[in-house]
C-alpha cells in the first residue's frame, strides 16, 4: 500500500505551543508493524523545499520508506481547490506505474479529497493520535482482504 502523508495537522498540531513533528513517533511505531508500506509526501512544505530537506525532518525509519512527493500543480500552489490533493495523489500514482495500488492519504482536510474512504483524518488542532493509527490500522487491514491479500500479512 501506498501512504499520501501530509505534515501539518498531522505529524504535529496546527497550533504553536507544541512542538514541529511531536506526533511522528505514532507513525514511525505504525509502519515498523507493517513492513510492506510505502510512503509519498503530499504535505505542501513541499512547495518549499527539496526532497532532502523533507526527509531530514523526518526520522531516518519514516524517511527510509519515502519513495517520493506528489506533483505541484502551478495553479493550485496557492490555493487549494476542493479535490485538488486527492488529483495530486493519484497522478503521481499513475506517472509512477502504480495506478493499480492500494492508497490512503493521512491528512487533515478533508476537503482537499474527493474520495472520503481514501482519506483517514486527523484533528489539526490535535494531529496523530493513537485512535487515528487505529483507524489507519483497520481500514489498512480492510484494504488488504479486499486486495484478496486474506489477513495474514
Ligand atoms: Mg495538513
Amino acid at each position: 500500500m501506498i501512504l499520501f502523508l501530509d505534515y501539518d495537522g498531522v505529524l504535529h498540531p496546527l497550533n504553536k505551543k507544541e512542538a514541529k513533528f511531536c506526533r511522528t513517533d505514532l507513525l514511525d511505531a505504525f509502519l515498523v508493524e507493517h513492513p510492506r508500506i510505502e510512503v509519498v509526501l503530499s504535505t505542501s512544505w513541499r512547495q518549499i523545499f527539496p526532497l532532502p530537506a523533507l526527509l531530514d525532518m523526518l526520522p531516518s525509519t519514516i524517511a527510509e520508506r519515502v519513495i517520493g512527493t506528489t506533483p505541484i500543480f502551478p495553479s493550485a500552489a496557492h490555493e487549494q481547490p476542493a479535490g485538488v490533493r486527492e488529483h495530486e495523489c493519484r497522478t503521481w500514482l499513475s506517472r509512477n506505474g502504480r495506478g493499480d495500488a492500494i492508497w490512503l492519504a493521512l491528512d487533515d482536510n478533508p476537503a482537499l479529497f474527493a474520495t472520503p474512504e481514501r482519506v483517514v483524518l486527523c484533528d489539526p488542532l490535535v494531529g496523530l493520535t493513537p485512535e487515528t493509527i487505529d483507524e489507519l490500522r483497520q481500514r489498512y487491514r480492510d484494504d488488504r482482504v479486499s486486495e484478496g491479500y486474506g489477513i495474514h500479512f
